[in-house]
């Protein structure tokens, strides 16, 4: 039996600065007890294919980058533990569920169907599973963000940090705007709570900049990462940049396309002027 991290921590390659990146829904690895219905590579629509890979410079700038390792369509690290439909369930949840909008539409902690429509089990799922799965890969990956923002916050008096996740480029059946095509990048501050609206003003600006179009919380306002950690009357900034998958990738095949080169210089750039921000913070 192989044992895969829950996470990747990829640390600073030069002196470091008090910025996050994390990418929770980039993981690749598939755990041998999910039993998921349609094959595979239905499954893995779900994952942001690429994400961590594509903000990888990211520690050459002084950053540190989270990377989960498991599949967002296992268990979502971007939703409360409380999130979880109980009809998905073969046995009682031992504490109070909180059903939100995400598990009505199929995409809580656990995912009910694949991004095709069909159901992702073919069965129901035992609490005593979903609890391994919390406690296997969602606990570890949040404890070491935590541990990380905790650590900076500490040493610096403040932290940035960047939620990297990707969407398809028109919207589906598992968001608030089916059928609408999204703007190359889309800014989640849920509504200027996680993050000084400077922060948000200066990542927007300098995708702009670089010829861009940008939407702020909408359709995506960010979820439970910004929430969990998003406290700027304490000097700590939480964004959310969700990129539009047409700009690096076929969604079909998840391959990269020709563009992707140049969406990652653009990040690159991007990161240079967030970590020149950054530095004139602290
Ligand atoms: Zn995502």
């Amino acid at each position: 039996m192989t044992t895969v991290a829950p996470f990747l921590r990829h640390a600073p390659q030069t002196a470091p600065l008090p910025l996050v990146l994390d990418s929770p829904h980039s993981g690749e690895h598939y755990p041998d007890d999910f039993g998921h219905a349609p094959p595979r590579d239905v499954v893995r629509q779900a994952e942001d294919t690429h994400v961590a890979r594509l903000y990888g410079v990211a520690p050459k700038l002084g950053a540190t980058l989270i990377e989960a390792m498991f599949p967002r369509a296992y268990i979502d690290a971007n939703r409360s533990l409380d999130d979880i439909d109980p009809a998905m369930l073969a046995d009682a949840w031992p504490t109070p569920l909180s059903v939100s909008r995400k598990t009505e539409q199929g995409i809580g902690l656990l995912w009910r169907k694949a991004r095709d429509g069909t159901p992702m089990y073919d069965r129901k799922l035992t609490a005593a599973e979903v609890q391994l799965r919390i406690d296997r890969w969602y606990r570890p990956y949040h404890a070491a963000l935590a541990a990380e923002l905790d650590a900076l916050h500490r040493a610096f008096g403040a932290v940035w940090h960047i939620d990297c996740h990707s969407m398809p480029a028109i919207g589906d059946a598992y968001s608030d705007d089916a059928g609408r095509p999204r703007k190359d990048f889309v800014l989640g501050d849920r509504d200027g709570t996680t993050c000084a609206p400077e922060f948000t003003a200066l990542v927007a600006e300098t995708l702009t900049a670089l010829g861009y179009s940008v939407a702020v919380n909408d359709p995506y306002k960010g979820v439970e990462i910004v929430r969990r950690y998003g406290r700027p009357q304490e000097r700590r900034h939480s964004l959310q940049i969700e990129l539009n998958r047409r700009l690096y990738m076929n969604e079909t095949t998840l391959e990269p396309t020709v563009d992707y080169k140049k969406l990652e210089a653009d990040l690159e750039r991007l990161l240079a002027a967030v970590s020149g921000y950054v530095q004139r913070k602290v």
